[in-house]
């Protein structure tokens, strides 16, 4: 059987295989705390992670703006 692995994208998170949903720039997946290589410009998350991402920024933005 023909492994289409290579060709379908994988989700950058270390130790996670989950099909790719959606790209996001490095820095802001490491910021998150998500276990990825931030020093890449863009890295490509599952819907899982992308949702743990939004979760994240989305707590920091709020701190951000309470801050000031
Ligand atoms: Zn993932």
């Amino acid at each position: 059987m023909a492994d289409a692995e290579g060709a379908a994208e994988r989700c950058q998170v270390d130790g996670c295989s989950n099909p790719v949903e959606r790209s996001v720039a490095g820095k802001l997946a490491g910021r998150a705390g998500l276990a990825v290589d931030d020093s890449q410009k863009r890295v490509h998350l599952c819907r899982e992670h992308y949702r743990q991402l939004k979760k994240a920024t989305r707590k920091e933005r709020e701190l951000e703006s309470l801050g000031r």
